[in-house]
């Protein structure tokens, strides 16, 4: 198979339009500046790049030349650059690097065969910086590149050297520069190594690749339901990020979602029949707002739709499902607002929930999961001071976590994990999840009287897509 490879990578170029540049093209283009793009170069491998950036702007602050990176001592850039991969390894690297590049009268070469005598390049940061920073036509390979290339068969290959090789042979010249920026981009956001968002990729029709990838799938506890729940912030959008692929990813039992943000005749097919699932929306009257759903791979016995309230259920706050031996409910709480504008209708919301709760309980124990938008103490948020007057951390909110707890219900994450700084809401500003500046506001709790079926509560923070993550129970199957 041929690909037209032009037309290949124009249709990468539209699919990853609006994902993140990588970073070390992000600085190119910001600073124009290739000590700099050298430097972040060094520091971006086996890093993540929203890492590499925050530490590459500490350590530009303090040292934005070779000159003013010869004062500071090996520890010191230690510190700057943590917590990157391999800190220590390159703060040792970019100690030498002021006196390398002496030899060059204190700038970067611009040849790849003098790129490579500077400490930590290799050939293909050599290339990269080569690329980004003089553009000179070079071919950057990195995973993502050498991959893609080969799941296209563009080139056949076994390692990123030959496959710079191949593709010098064989790339026109105009997508030299360009090819690294497109396939990663396209590697992290889409076609990624690891269980790939191949039902968003406009390639699939015609991909090799797709349905051989291995899709790497949790293994559950075979006694165990696994239960998720996640405020995705909008389902429509999050459907654009992979929604449908991380559901068959994490693959749980059920999974509730929050602030859908739609009525189910505004959602595609695929989203409305992830196989395997069954699914339930409960959504707001007001278009665009609140709504919760539910994917279920076991079939309830009954679904309740509200809480039988109708200034609460206008809002699409809560869906249930009712299953054999247990309730599981699936809350969005309302959020204080701003000025706690909102903080009584919160309040009077909080206690006709737990009286609801109450309720089901006389029948079966009940799980209870969801965005509370509370922080209960104050270890359950980073800047607990700061708070106390605003929404989510208010006594009177904290206070009714309080009653709600003592009601019996337990907060299941606390009962395996008493440390700090585990948040699953992070604010879309200051780079607050990269510093991990966070709340703890997503829960799952469950009556006292099945404490015992409690087997692991977890926080999955690393699954992207909004500005919560997923929090998890695995609920042991009843007597
Ligand atoms: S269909 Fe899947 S494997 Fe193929 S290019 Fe797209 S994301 Fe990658």
């Amino acid at each position: 198979m041929s690909i037209d490879i032009g037309k290949f990578l124009a249709t990468v170029k539209e699919a990853v339009k609006d994902k993140d540049v990588p970073v070390v093209d992000l600085i190119a283009v910001q600073t124009q500046d290739p000590f700099k793009v050298l430097v972040a170069t060094i520091l971006s491998a086996r890093t993540k790049d929203e890492t590499t950036a925050l530490a590459a702007g500490k350590l530009f602050k303090k040292a934005d030349t070779a000159k003013k990176l010869a004062r500071l001592s090996e520890e010191e850039l230690q510190k700057l650059v943590y917590p990157v991969g391999f800190y220590k390894n390159k703060a040792g690297y970019l100690k030498k690097l002021p006196e390398a590049l002496g030899k060059f009268n204190n700038e970067v070469p611009d040849t790849i065969e003098e790129l490579v005598t500077l400490p930590g390049v290799g050939r293909k940061t050599a290339n990269l910086v080569l690329s980004v920073a003089f553009k000179k036509p070079a071919i950057c390979v990195d995973t993502h590149v050498h991959r893609i290339m080969n799941i296209w068969k563009y080139v056949e290959t076994d390692t990123p050297l030959k496959t710079e090789m191949a593709l010098r042979e064989k790339l026109p010249l105009e997508y030299w520069i360009p090819v690294n920026s497109l396939l990663v981009s396209f590697g992290q956001s889409i076609c990624r190594p690891v269980s790939p968002h191949c039902s968003i990729c406009p390639l699939e029709a015609e991909c090799p690749q797709k349905d051989v990838t291995p899709r790497k799938t949790k293994n559950h506890p075979a006694s165990s339901y696994n239960y998720i729940s996640w405020n995705v912030n909008g389902i429509r959008a999050i459907e654009k990020k992979g929604f449908i692929d991380i559901v068959q990813e994490l693959a749980p039992d059920v999974i509730g979602i929050q602030e859908t943000k739609a009525q189910p005749d505004q959602l595609s097919d695929k989203l409305k029949n992830i196989p395997g699932y069954q699914s339930y929306f409960h959504s707001a009257e007001k278009k665009g707002y609140s709504g919760v759903a539910f994917y279920s791979k076991i079939k309830p016995q009954q679904v309740i739709y509200g809480i039988g309230i109708e200034e609460f259920d206008s809002e699409g706050r809560v869906i249930t499902l009712e299953f054999k031996d247990h309730y599981l409910i699936n809350i969005y709480f309302p959020n204080s607002g701003d000025k706690l504008k909102r903080i009584d209708y919160k309040l009077r919301f909080n206690n006709a929930l737990l009286n609801f709760a109450k309720e089901l309980e006389k029948n079966k124990s009940v799980i209870l999961c969801g965005d509370f938008n509370v922080a209960h103490k104050e270890i359950d948020l980073k800047n607990p001071k700061n708070n106390v007057k605003n929404a989510g951390f208010t006594p009177e909110e904290r206070a009714w976590m309080d009653t709600f707890l003592k009601a019996g219900f337990i907060d299941t994450f606390r009962k395996f994990n008493k440390e700090p700084e585990n948040y699953t809401w992070w604010s879309y500003r200051f780079s607050a999840r990269a510093k991990n500046i966070g709340w703890r506001i997503d829960y799952f709790c469950v009556s006292k009287k099945a404490e015992k079926r409690i087997k692991n509560a977890a926080i999955l923070k690393d699954v992207l897509g909004s500005d919560h993550c997923p929090v998890s129970l695995d609920f042991a199957f009843g007597g």
